[in-house]
């Protein structure tokens, strides 16, 4: 038996784990099991219930099922793809991405990307768009997970950058919990909670969610709000802190600007008012204040309830704003902490894999910033355009401005709001690439070309977690059949299209991807940030190795990473403070009404893990829920007299699905609540007439206009009796 150190491929806690492998009666190495690795700082060997099954979704005759061995080409739309070597498949995409682009210019083409991916991966992606082909039209599912806490940090505290880190749950005397169900999203964290409570018996932890979820339950303050009155609620406790005097004078005057004006913002959002907005007593609202703004070290968690909002960029910021004007920030046990939902959402946002990001933190939208870019890369210019988000690019598929898309390591076809809007723009594609490691997803049904990825236990790389710790990632097999790594493919596409389209390159230099592995590329992403703020110039893959996982920034000459960020009250901004945002507070982007009178929530369950590409395929993980349901209180069950098990239609404006209903508690009465992981590959269509989309089918498709982040928390719908035959 061998053992390989590497990091867990589900959430943005980042856990370290050890990879078991015996050789199978073929000769060949096999993951056989899995165990947290006791040295690493984000799980200190605990894993949780996805983690410690990792294994089993390596299990070679559950790879035979579910992974895409081969490069395949469809010839036409609802044809069975047949399968054709790597350098078909490569000429293909490159040809036609080519041709396109030739026609229609480069903002023709669009790559969507995954926070599942390695850093590496990524970098080359970003590259690949912007310095070959000369779009910004790159993107990726963490648009949909954490670009409002990204927006947040950035017009608060000058950079995208949680400043706190695991240990500020050990430290912290009140720890406020917002929009996040970190016992199921976040295990390992709140396991970190619940031994910080059996250590301090003061701790106060205050929980604020429109559902009364599992780490509600366990709050000392609960706090039921009206589902997205987030705003009104920080704005609210502010009031409280400033009538009754606990903000930090000193600290807004040393270190912040902009107070002035939210503070006569908040004087409307009075107790009574808040009271009436959120749906919660003002005492409670009263507690609440008085324990974040008195406790000696306050830490906010939070997470997509703030993130997955028509107004995620303002919840980010009004909650930035409790702690500035409290001082609970920069210090142990204290600060906004955004905790990331995927694995790597974190390192794609470090090398600028946005439509509106560059590498290393850098501005698309300042020249010098394009030109160091442009610099680094070999490349004359990098275009300044902004290019199209996640829902934008989708809707240009739908009209057709934008023609070709290749999706990598993703599952829009499930994960996406409003999916009959998303299947009609892949359906309309001149072209879709889809690189995937499995092969049966809702996404591989519109591939014209599918290029098989290696996954978790095959690469090699980093990941960044919540914390900014960079972690290796390390291969203990080799790769499924003919799969290949994700950068790998993109490095060979990046070759065959560099010779067929006009170049950017600057003369000199033969190619934009001169990597023969992953450590190349991170040495080329590690010099991007040299005197950036994210600098890890001082960090290798060796130290990596021979240090353990590291936080960033890392400068040269360090020996450490940097474990909290702003302990000195100096601020990434241009006057070096804190800027305070007096963001008003809006409802919910599509209110419910007669006509749709419920609020429909989605969320995450304990034991699965996205689209279930993975963790569908562990038969032990269903156990804990074993098929979809939308949530309803016994209230509105009893009157529509319904039972656990009835089907009912669930009818938003979008669209329309069937779903067992499952009374709860937990609901407040006109809510609702549907776990996003089911699909159309679970779940059969209602009454086998159409197919099934899953929640998505319902949620609605308006973003926030700053971060471009979809309200996949509230959609507004009619819930009937099926009364089905
Ligand atoms: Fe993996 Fe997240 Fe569970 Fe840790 S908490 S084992 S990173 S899923």
């Amino acid at each position: 038996m061998a053992e390989v150190k590497s990091t867990c491929c589900y959430c943005g806690v980042g856990c370290g784990v050890i990879i078991e492998t015996t050789p199978s009666i073929n000769g060949n190495l096999e993951v056989t099991g899995v165990r947290g690795d006791p040295d690493h700082p984000a799980n200190f060997g605990r894993l949780c219930s996805k983690g410690s099954t990792l294994h089993l979704t390596a299990n070679p005759s559950l790879q035979k099922q579910a992974r895409l061995g081969l490069p395949a080409i469809r010839n036409a739309r609802g044809e069975a793809p047949i399968d054709c070597t790597w350098p078909q498949a490569i000429k293909t995409v490159a040809k036609k991405f080519a041709d396109i682009i030739n026609e229609h210019g480069p903002e023709s083409v669009g790559i969507y990307v995954s926070g599942q991916l390695l850093t590496e991966d990524y970098y080359v992606f970003n590259k690949l768009m912007k310095g070959l082909i000369g779009s910004n039209n790159i993107d990726t599912n963490s648009r949909l997970c954490m670009s409002s806490a990204v927006a947040g940090y950035k017009q608060t505290l000058g950079m995208d950058a949680p400043p706190c880190c695991y240990e500020d749950i050990d430290s912290a005397s009140t720890i406020f919990i917002t929009g996040s169900n970190t016992a199921f999203a976040h295990p390992i964290l709140y396991r970190r909670l619940e031994d910080a409570r059996k250590k301090n018996p003061d701790l106060k932890v205050i929980v604020v969610d429109p559902r009364k979820t599992d780490t509600a339950k366990e709050a000392d303050l609960y706090l039921q709000i009206q589902p997205g009155t987030d705003v009104a609620l920080y704005h609210g406790m502010l009031y409280i802190m400033l009538w009754e005097k606990w903000i930090d004078e000193s600290y807004i005057k040393s270190y912040t600007e902009g107070f002035d004006a939210l503070r006569d913002l908040v004087r409307d959002f009075t107790p009574k008012a808040v009271s009436e907005i959120c749906g919660i007593k003002e005492k409670d609202l009263f507690q609440a204040a008085q324990w974040f703004a008195r406790s000696p070290a306050t830490l906010s968690m939070y997470c997509q309830g703030l993130n997955q909002s028509a107004s995620g960029t303002a919840k980010n910021a009004a909650l930035v704003n409790l702690h500035l004007a409290t001082g609970q920030i920069g210090k142990a046990g204290a600060g906004p902490f955004s905790l990331t939902g995927q694995p790597n959402a974190m390192g794609g946002r470090e090398v600028g894999g946005l439509a509106n990001l560059l590498s290393a933190h850098r501005d698309l939208a300042n020249p010098e910033h394009r030109a160091e870019v442009a610099s680094l890369w070999g490349v004359h210019s990098v275009p300044e355009k902004p290019g199209l988000s996640a829902i934008p690019m989708f809707e240009a598929l739908r009209t057709g401005s934008l023609k070709a898309i290749w999706i990598v390591c993703t599952n829009p076809a499930q994960s996406m709001p409003d999916l009959n809007a998303v299947h009609e723009g892949l359906s309309k594609a001149e072209f879709v690439v889809v690189q995937e490691a499995y092969a049966h997803t809702a996404t591989t049904l519109y591939a014209d070309v599918l290029l098989p990825a290696t996954t978790w236990a095959e690469k090699v790389g980093t990941v960044t977690n919540s914390e900014r710790r960079i972690s290796k990632v390390n291969a203990a097999i080799d790769p499924y059949e003919s799969a290949k790594h994700d950068w790998r493919i993109a490095l060979e596409i990046g070759h065959a299209l560099e010779a067929l389209l006009s170049g950017n390159r600057i003369e000199g230099v033969s190619t934009l991807f001169p990597y023969s592995g992953p450590e190349d590329i991170w040495n080329e992403h590690r010099e991007s940030t040299r005197g950036r703020d994210l600098d890890i110039t001082g960090l290798s893959y060796q130290i990596l190795e021979d240090r353990g996982p590291q936080q960033w920034p890392m400068p040269k000459g360090s020996y450490f990473g940097k474990k909290r960020l702003y302990e000195n009250g100096v601020f990434p901004t241009k006057d070096k403070k804190a800027h305070f945002i007096a963001a008003p507070y809006k409802a919910t982007a599509e209110s419910v009404d007669a006509r749709y009178p419920f609020a429909l929530n989605t969320g995450r369950l304990r034991d699965q893990w996205h689209g279930m590409s993975r963790t569908g395929t562990v038969g032990t993980l269903y156990a804990h829920s074993p098929e979809p349901c939308v949530e309803l209180s016994p209230k509105d069950a009893g009157r529509m007299n319904l039972e656990n098990g009835d089907l009912v239609h669930v009818t938003s404006r979008r669209g329309s699905e069937i779903f067992p209903v499952k009374v709860s508690e937990d609901i407040a009465s006109s809510q609702a609540f549907i776990a996003m992981h089911w699909g159309s590959e679970f779940i059969s269509g209602a009454a086998g007439k159409t197919p099934s989309r899953g929640v998505n089918g319902l949620t609605c498709n308006l973003i926030d206009p700053v971060s471009g982040q979809p309200e996949l928390k509230h959609s507004a719908v009619k819930i009937l009796p099926a009364n089905l035959p």
